[in-house]
């Protein structure tokens, strides 16, 4: 079912694809899923608080899903040091975190996802970017990537 699905979709599509799609119909552990993310309206209940893709999957067209698991624990370990009472510091971590969390999963509003590009122009310009790559990470960072700045760690000393 999921290998007629992918020949229906990319049916046309020229190039090496229909040799692809015939292989995949001698393969037995076709697999597919959806590529989606996590949009709580809340991030704790009580004295229990979600961290990562858990609380807020930007899922893998983002690429930032490590990044923001990452900075939402610190952020978290940062309240928890800074608030004594844990409602307080959960609270405090949502605050700081959710604009910063907000901005990442936008990435991929509107069929914006680099990786999928959804327009030939689109597919153009995510080529012509990879074959210009010379560092990584990138000279300019998208502001979503660089739009939280941490507090100095002031635990664990
Ligand atoms: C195909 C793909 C490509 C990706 N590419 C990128 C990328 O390029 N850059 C990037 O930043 N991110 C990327 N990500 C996203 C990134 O992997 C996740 O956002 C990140 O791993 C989330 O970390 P986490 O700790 O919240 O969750 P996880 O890494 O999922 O960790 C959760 C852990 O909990 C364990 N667990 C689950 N249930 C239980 C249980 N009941 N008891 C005990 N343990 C349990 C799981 O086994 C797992 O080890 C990608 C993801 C995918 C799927």
């Amino acid at each position: 079912m999921h290998a007629d699905l992918v020949t229906r979709t990319f049916a046309g599509a020229g190039w090496e694809v229909p040799t692809v799609l015939d292989a995949m119909h001698l393969a037995d552990d076709v697999f597919l899923d959806t590529a989606g993310q996590v949009r709580m309206p809340r991030w704790s209940s009580g004295r229990v608080a979600l961290v990562g893709d858990a609380a807020y999957a930007p899922s893998f067209l983002t690429g930032q899903g490590s990044s923001v698991a990452l900075v939402g624990a610190y952020v978290l370990a940062d309240a928890l040091a800074t608030h004594g009472d844990h409602t307080a510091a959960f609270a405090a971590y949502e605050r700081r975190l959710r604009p910063f969390v907000d901005m990442n999963q936008a990435l991929v509003d509107h069929g914006a996802a680099t990786l999928f590009p959804t327009s030939a122009q689109a597919l153009e310009q995510r080529n012509a970017g990879l074959r210009g790559l010379t560092s990584v990470p990138p000279s300019a960072p998208r502001p979503a990537h660089t739009a939280l700045v941490l507090p100095e760690a002031t635990w664990g000393s």
